[in-house]
């Protein structure tokens, strides 16, 4: 059976990024089509990334916690551990997510067409679908299809002892002995949940730090506090993984490569997501698409068709659901007629770790490089009396300002609950907040966030020149 559907504005994905450009859209009065191959919206974000990862670290940050009271003389023994009814746990978080964006697209009015779109014009796409094929004629399209995790020519990613993120969070196991290859945001959250476990976790890591996109003052006291939970190689690369019987032999050189090939019961491989541009046909409707698999797009999230646009993980980094969101909302609303760009100051990146390392706006590293005359204040949670009283103290608080006008241009803070005090920082850095803004703002005590204003207490401090 085959359809042919008309709309205004097409959505090929519903990952955050194309069910909020498709909302948007609709709310915009536009009439609205999301094309997605699975039968849950919600794109990697909800089902295979964000949500059940968050679900899961809850989990091993409560374990963490119940045996970290002991030194206070609370004991509850060992934990014992279900996996069904964890998986059955996370899978219900993800549930109720999915089912309500399935209800939140009824009650607009967005039509879900399922099944696996591509492009046969530049006003059509063709939909394969389970039962039937759909045609969806339109006047203009967001492409939103995502990205999936890299792959390496030399790794036997058919094994089943060989995972990506994906199959880590099906929680089909817990490896005796695991190894997470790269050393990024989604290895070590993933690597966090199976140490929790009960997994002894190795980690491999190409480069010299731990999440190379953050400072190297900032990931220093995070490496030496996972150190407790992880055999960290750094500077250390795999170069051959071969399945045997008996288990994964990983051989790796470098730093801190062993001598011996390893013997692993998984291997987690976290070394990053590939764009999905290629797999689209985009080129039949004339959009270009970069060797990688990238869509280049303009500040409206308009591509090189004008009436194509793309937004998300398929238009470059940084690959973040909330980044995803923005852009879509840009892109239905120019196509709505509004004289909308994406242009923030800000994207913060949190690794929900623990303890977790969050940043925003300018790092130190691209504040020198492009020139910029800064100074940075921090504030070390030794001295905060909240993350004493919660054996939280090898945090801090890092502000990065402009030394001429005082205002803030980044920050940092690593510690339990890092993510979540990184919003005031986004927001100052937003509203071109100086120093004096946010030593002058009354933070409450005991809290976390009180050490926002202190770090720039710090600096003002360090200044005798207040503007
Ligand atoms: P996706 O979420 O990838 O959605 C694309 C959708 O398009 C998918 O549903 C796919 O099925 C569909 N699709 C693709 N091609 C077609 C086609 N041809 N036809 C029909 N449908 C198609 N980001 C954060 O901000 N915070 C986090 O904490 C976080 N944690 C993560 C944890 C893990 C384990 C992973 C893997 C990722 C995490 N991310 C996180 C990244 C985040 O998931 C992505 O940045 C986000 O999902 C990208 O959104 P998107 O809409 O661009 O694409």
């Amino acid at each position: 059976m085959s359809q042919t559907i008309k709309t205004q504005v097409v959505v090929l994905g519903s990952g955050p990024a194309g069910y909020s450009a498709a909302f948007r859209a609709a709310d915009l009065g536009l009439d609205t089509v999301i094309i997605e191959r699975f039968s849950a919206l919600g794109g990697v974000c909800l089902n295979v990334g964000c949500i059940p990862s968050k679900a899961l670290l809850h989990v091993a940050k409560v374990m963490d916690e119940a045996k970290a009271v002991s030194a206070h003389g609370i004991s509850f023994g060992e934990p014992t551990i279900d996996l069904d009814a964890l998986r059955d746990h996370k899978n219900k978080v993800i549930g109720q997510l999915t089912g309500g964006l399935a209800g939140m697209a009824k009650q607009r009015k967005v039509q879900v067409v399922n099944g696996y779109g591509k492009f046969t014009g530049p006003n059509s796409i063709a939909v394969e679908g389970d039962s039937e094929n759909t045609i969806v004629e339109f006047d203009n399209a967001i492409i939103a299809a995502g990205s999936r995790p890299i792959e390496l020519p030399f790794i036997p990613h058919q094994d089943p002892r060989i995972w990506d993120s994906t199959d880590a969070l099906e929680l089909r196991e817990v490896p005796e002995r695991m190894l997470v290859m790269g050393g990024g945001i989604i290895g070590l959250e993933m690597g966090t949940v199976y140490h929790a476990l009960g997994s002894q976790i190795d980690v491999v890591e190409m480069l010299d730090q731990v999440i190379p996109a953050a400072d190297k003052d900032v990931v220093r006291g995070f490496t030496k506090r996972i150190k407790n939970k992880f055999n960290l190689m750094l500077s250390t690369k795999v170069t051959s993984v071969e399945a045997k019987d008996d288990g994964i032999y990983v051989t790796m050189e470098g730093k801190k490569a062993p001598t011996e090939p390893q013997r692993y019961d998984a291997v987690l491989v976290s070394i990053g997501r590939t764009p999905n541009g290629k797999n689209i046909d985009a080129e039949k409707a004339g959009v270009n698409i970069d060797e990688r698999g990238f869509i280049g797009v303009d500040k409206q999230m308009r591509t090189n068709v004008s009436h194509i646009f793309a937004i998300g993980d398929i238009v470059g980094q940084p690959m973040l659901a909330h980044k995803g969101v923005h852009e879509g909302h840009v892109a239905a609303e120019v196509i709505s007629g509004k004289k909308h760009f994406f242009d923030p100051k800000v994207i913060p990146s949190i690794a929900y770790t623990d303890p977790e390392v969050a940043w925003v706006g300018l790092t130190e590293k691209e504040a020198k490089e492009q020139g910029i005359n800064y100074e940075t204040a921090v504030f070390p949670w030794a001295a905060s009396g909240r993350a004493i009283a919660q054996d939280a103290s090898d945090g801090m608080t890092k502000l990065i300002f402009d030394k001429d006008s005082h205002r803030i241009i980044g920050g940092a803070v690593v510690g339990s609950n890092g993510g979540e005090l990184l919003g005031e920082i986004g927001l100052a850095i937003e509203m071109g907040c100086d120093a004096e803004d946010l030593a002058l703002t009354i933070h409450a005590h005991p809290t976390l966030h009180e050490s926002v204003g202190l770090a720039a207490e710090v600096f003002e401090g360090s200044i005798t020149d207040l503007p």
